[in-house]
């Protein structure tokens, strides 16, 4: 489901649920004419429960996201099933029980993520919307729980059905029960980038999809994320779609979730049909595909 995460976030936010740079930061980052970090990790640990049944998902995990005014950053997450892709993006998004960390920091522009807030925007895998509003609805809920006027968010609503690819005039109305997979999630996405979040959390969103959707949705999200010029993080199992998506990609190991190695790797710059088919393209996807497969053999351990 794709989730506003509406709730307020952060010591003093400008606009409700959003995290503002520190004044201090912002000052400093435009002195140095350095970019603000937009997510930070410092040696970020998560165990769930305790005692002889607690278990590790990711240790020790840094990383910096810097912010790319007028662009954003794409960010791949690979791995192992079970390697904490799930937990790294909840952490972000401030969402229990992965949120608050076991230890080490998660910071958004240099805050302490303390919950959920409206700078950040998820889907998830299981597009799974309100069965009892209508796509029209469904894509308007966030901007309902901003309190726009009706007219507004309808129209807004029906801008965002038609980015998505989807048709006002047949789609609009309909309820979920009544779309494919495939149209399911675009609502998810529509619902989610219609807030504008400065950051998109995105778990498998395109896992359950055939490939020929697929391919259509990956590039409609390229096209959609340079409008936007957000951070994006997105898990995926495809090491094609990493490769495709993203500008970087990160990879972690298992037995606990570590972060393995980030690679850079080419932009969009073309459908995904064409490029996926590409000599240089396949080059970094099996060189990806041997890593995950080496990291994947070993399993979890406790704390
Ligand atoms: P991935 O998304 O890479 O498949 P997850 O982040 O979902 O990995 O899970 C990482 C590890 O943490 C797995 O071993 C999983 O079983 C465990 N785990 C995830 N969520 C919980 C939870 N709420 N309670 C206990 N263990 C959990």
């Amino acid at each position: 489901m794709s989730e506003p995460v509406p709730a307020p976030q952060g010591p003093a936010p400008a606009a409700p649920g959003a995290q503002p740079p520190g004044p201090a930061a912002a000052s400093e980052a435009a002195a140095s004419g350095a970019a603000l970090p937009v997510v930070e990790f410092r040696s970020v640990t998560k165990t769930y429960g305790a005692g002889s049944r607690a278990l590790t998902a990711v240790r020790d995990i840094t990383f910096t996201v810097e912010d790319r005014p007028g662009r954003g950053e794409f960010v791949a997450i690979l791995g192992p099933s079970g390697c904490g892709k799930s937990t790294l993006l909840r952490l972000i998004a401030g969402l229990g029980p992965q949120h608050p960390p076991t230890a080490g920091e998660v910071l958004v522009k240099r805050r302490p993520v303390l919950g959920p807030g409206a700078d950040r925007g998820m889907v998830f895998q299981d597009y799974t919307s309100f069965d009892n509003r209508s796509v029209e609805d469904n894509i308007a809920f966030g901007l309902e729980c901003q309190g726009v006027p009706t007219r507004e968010r309808r129209e807004r609503a029906r801008e965002w059905i038609a980015k998505v690819g989807l048709s006002v005039d047949r789609d609009a109305h309909k309820y979920p029960h009544e779309l494919s997979g495939g149209m399911r999630q675009r609502v998810a996405i529509a619902r989610t980038l219609i807030l504008h979040p400065r950051i998109i959390l995105m778990d498998e969103p395109f896992g359950a999809l055939d490939p020929s959707t697929r391919l259509s949705m990956q590039d409609q999200l390229v096209e959609l994320w340079r409008e936007q010029e957000s951070t994006v993080f997105f898990v995926t199992h495809s090491i094609e779609e990493a490769v495709y998506l993203g500008d970087r990609v990160y990879v972690m190991s298992t037995g606990p979730g570590r972060l393995a190695k980030e690679v850079s790797v080419p932009p969009p710059d073309r459908p995904a049909r064409v490029m996926q088919r590409e000599k240089e393209f396949l080059e970094v996807v099996f060189e990806l595909r041997d890593l995950v497969e080496r990291l994947g053999k070993r399993g979890p351990e406790g704390p």
